[in-house]
């Protein structure tokens, strides 16, 4: 079997691992197609890595920030020609079927062009001193290196979420992909390359968690870390950047209500918690995992929801007919069927679904079946705890008070969702839903580029990308020109 063997950038050159080892990317569709080998790197190849971006922040910092723009702006179009072709690879290393990983490109497309616009607004701050003669100002500068670790679910979209307002701000780059999906950001950052970008300004380290990111995350030279992935890594990689006093950033999990009222336009809210809950296969920090009924009419949607459901059909996502790819690997098959297991032990019932998919042209991969539970109580733990994979609790409830105390029942507090005709109920539940993000009569995932995206409780820890991402890469300094020839005291002269 002939596959592409991948290197890590550093300073400009694909270099191997210095382990000289590799870790093999599979199609989760299909386990024979070999996407390729990417480097098994450690704490050796991090150091190189940091070095170079180290070397090259002391030239990158000096270009105007609209120069650095129209880099990300020629990124932005090299995208856009090449938007199929990534596409496709992204279906292939990651399972979600290609009208999302077109979605997956695109919003890389979207995210060049507003950072790219952000270019000639990197603004400041003006404001009188209280001393005559004397300028005030703050301006915006960039960190020094910032190391990124990325998840899999979202493989070109996160990275460029981190990568281009980070670039944008003057900072150089060290990032780490998921081991189940670094093809896609070499794709990316292969197109930063071709728009321009020079040699050292971002790298590529590729490696297992423990053995490349915890050594991106202890590196003294690396001034912040941002992190997108789960709660429990996302908490072991504040605590590490502490010893050295990072900036965090963490994205993390979610346990995503859709709330739908007796008063919901019925069909809209079906559409919604279908693609909410099965789109990208339940596999989105976003993901609709728990749907709220009001009792009268529970039974309806649950009806028509399961039905729906089990018609879903299940399959390789680069068949343009499928609706749910693949799970990403076998832990997160296992985990999706313990979860079932816990849900029916807890007393929960199983309305569709449940199972692996194994047999006939499933046996090569790993696929699981879209799966509804009813009866769930707000204090089992699959109305708790994140899946992340096709599985969603059903939960009823009486008043607007009371899913609103359910929503907010858990610890993590990314995306919400209510589907209501009643316009004070909508505006009570933006204000009372404890979450970073709440659509009214729209499913829980589809955020766009230009909003703050981020998350409450152990879903973060207070910074947001998009609207937000240059306020985390990006320090300030205040700066003073005293023009009146003489030392002036704050607070002393001038003070009654
Ligand atoms: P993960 O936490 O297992 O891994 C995320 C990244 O961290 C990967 O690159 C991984 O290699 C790295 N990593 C793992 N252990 C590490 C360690 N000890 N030190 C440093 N780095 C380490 O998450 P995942 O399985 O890749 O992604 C799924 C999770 O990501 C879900 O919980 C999902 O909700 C979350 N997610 C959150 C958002 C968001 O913006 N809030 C977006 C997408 C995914």
């Amino acid at each position: 079997m002939t596959y592409p063997a991948h290197h890590n950038l550093i300073g400009g050159q694909w270099l191997p691992p210095c382990s000289g080892k590799t870790i093999l990317n599979l199609n989760p569709a299909n386990h024979a197609d070999v996407i390729g080998a990417f480097p098994s790197s450690h704490a050796e190849d991090v150091d190189l890595a940091v070095a170079a971006a180290h070397h090259a922040f002391a030239s990158w910092r000096l270009v105007p920030a609209p120069r650095r723009a129209e880099i990300l702006l020629r990124a932005g179009v090299l995208l856009q020609q090449r938007k199929e072709q990534f596409a496709r690879d992204m279906t292939r290393e990651m399972g979600k079927v290609l009208a999302e990983t077109r979605g997956d490109v695109q919003e890389a497309i979207d995210e060049a062009f507003y950072v790219a616009g952000e270019g000639r607004r990197l603004f400041g701050v003006t404001t009188p001193s209280e001393l005559p003669n004397k300028f005030a100002m703050s301006i915006r500068m960039p960190l020094g290196v910032v190391g990124l670790i990325t998840p899999w679910n979202f493989p070109m979209a996160i990275p460029s979420w981190k990568l281009f307002p980070a670039l944008l701000a003057g900072n150089t780059c060290v990032i780490k992909p998921a081991i189940d999906t670094p093809l896609s950001t070499y794709n990316l950052v292969q197109t930063l390359v071709d728009a321009g970008l020079p040699p050292g300004v971002v790298n590529i380290v590729c490696g297992a968690g423990p053995a490349a990111g915890e050594a991106l995350i202890e590196h003294p030279l690396v001034r912040a870390i941002s992190f997108t992935g789960s709660s429990a890594v996302g908490s072991l990689v504040g605590q590490r950047a502490a010893a050295t006093f990072k900036a965090v950033s963490l994205e993390m999990g979610g346990k995503n209500a859709q709330i739908v009222m007796n008063d919901a336009n019925l069909d809209l809210a079906l559409d919604g918690a279908l693609w909410g809950a099965f789109g990208t296969t339940g596999q989105r920090c976003t993901a609709t995992s728990r749907i709220l009924l009001q009792k009268g009419i529970a039974a309806e949607f649950t009806f028509r929801f399961v039905k729906r459901a089990a018609k879903l059909k299940v399959g390789d996502g680069l068949d343009e007919s499928v609706e749910v790819g693949p799970q990403i690997n076998a832990a997160q098959i296992e985990t999706s069927t313990r979860y079932v297991g816990i849900a029916l032990a807890e007393g929960a019932e199983l309305l569709t679904g449940g199972h692996a998919l194994t047999n006939g042209s499933y046996a090569h991969g790993t696929f699981f079946e879209p799966t509804v539970l009813r009866g769930v109580k707000p204090e089992m733990r699959i109305a708790r705890e994140e899946v992340f994979g096709p599985v969603v609790a059903l939960l009823e409830f009486d008043s607007f008070e009371e899913a609103i105390e359910i929503a907010n029942s858990i610890d993590y507090g990314l995306s919400t969702s209510i589907y209501t005709k009643d316009v004070n109920r909508a505006f009570a539940a933006i204000r009372d839903l404890e979450a970073g993000i709440t659509y009214i009569n729209a499913p829980t995932i589809g955020a766009e580029v230009h909003l703050p995206f981020g998350g409450v409780k152990r879903t973060g820890n207070g910074h947001r990308e998009g609207l937000g991402a240059l306020e985390f890469f990006t320090t300030w300094k205040a700066v003073y020109v005293d023009y009146s020839d003489k030392l002036q005291r704050a607070q002393i002269d001038n003070a009654e």
